[in-house]
């Protein structure tokens, strides 16, 4: 069949792309991105040119961000030159629900990114790669798809990146977008969208700093702030995974309205599902409260995602207003 529409394919390593390692006798990424394509059954029948590069071949835990930056700028330059429809990515699910967000705030471009993977390695009953790659594939090449910016495909559905969450250890079921659902599923080859596509603020601006550390502080019962002091004087901002709707012990609060007069403080919610709030509660600790005293609330966004967003602001010199202006632009 001549080929109407082309995708390329990144594969950055993963379950997808492991098998059996006999030096530690477990398995271990070393498959490349032609391999895992010719584990796909029937995909050469839907007229898709696929374009197949390899950058990584890793864990989905040790991916950077400059590996980010790289395939960033690398998808960038394929789209720009023309003649690709969509673009997929194979990594480890560990981190897609944080590089698809990463990757969908700099994302400036017509056509879909999809990034999948596997919960099953190809040494296992079962695997479900192929089944993930083909999806992937189908949903890239997709034009009802132009628009979305990056979204994940595992297990016949398609999520959103700002709402996709791995919310399974072990489930090839294991994505999922809280609160939101699916945008759609692929059935009999066929990609059937069941919501409109999310609401994208603007690209951010590439990063020029590539030193910037952003610290993630999660509260728990009885947290007495010693560990928070441990963040001073070595991140460029702060997240704070708080409780519910944006509330931390009494003992957090002036150490977190000092470490705000330093540096940006985002409050987020370690629930990871609906907003913080801004003015309910009145006491100290309350969300009211922590925002008079300077912290920014991170709307919808839970703690990973607030980190990534204030990470690529505070890569190209955003201030404060500027963190807070775009918060509230992410904010429903
Ligand atoms: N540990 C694996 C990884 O993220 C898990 C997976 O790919 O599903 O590389």
């Amino acid at each position: 069949m001549n080929a109407t529409r082309t995708v390329a394919v990144y594969s950055l390593g993963g379950t997808i792309a492991m098998t059996a390692d006999p030096a530690t006798a477990g398995v271990a990424p070393a498959l490349s991105a032609r391999d895992l394509l010719a584990a796909v059954p029937g995909l050469e029948g839907h007229g898709i040119e696929l374009r197949v590069h390899d950058v990584r071949r890793v864990p989905g835990a040790w991916l950077t961000f400059d590996d980010l930056t790289e395939l960033g700028a690398a998808i960038d330059a394929a789209l720009a030159a023309g003649g690709v429809d969509g673009i997929v990515i194979t990594q480890g699910t560990d981190t897609i629900e944080e590089t698809a967000f990463a990757l969908d705030l700099r994302h400036g471009h017509e056509q879909p990114v999809v990034v999948t993977g596997a919960m099953r390695n190809p040494t296992m009953p079962g695997p479900d790669g192929p089944a993930n790659l083909h999806a992937a594939v189908l949903t890239a090449a997709d034009p009802r798809l132009r628009g979305a910016g990056v979204v994940v495909v595992l297990n016949d559905e398609i999520h959103a990146a700002r709402h996709v969450r791995k919310s399974h250890t072990t489930s090839p079921a294991a994505f999922t977008s809280p609160g939101a659902g699916p945008l759609g599923r692929i059935a009999e080859n066929r990609v059937r969208l069941t919501s409109a596509l999310p609401r994208r603020p603007a690209a951010l601006a590439p990063p020029r700093r590539r030193d910037v550390r952003v610290g993630l502080y999660t509260v728990g019962l009885g947290d007495d702030g010693e560990l928070l002091a441990a963040w001073e004087g070595r991140c460029d901002g702060l997240v704070v995974a708080a409780f519910g709707v944006g509330h931390v012990p009494l003992r957090l609060v002036e150490g977190l309205e000092r470490f705000s007069a330093r540096v940006p403080v985002v409050l987020s919610s370690r629930i990871g599902n609906g907003p913080v709030l801004t003015g309910t509660y009145g006491y100290p600790g309350s969300e009211k409260d922590l925002i008079g005293r300077g912290l920014v609330p991170a709307g919808d966004l839970g703690p990973y995602r607030a980190r990534l967003l204030l990470h690529g602001l505070l890569a190209h010199g955003a201030d404060r207003e500027l963190i807070a202006a775009t918060f509230a632009g992410h904010a429903y």
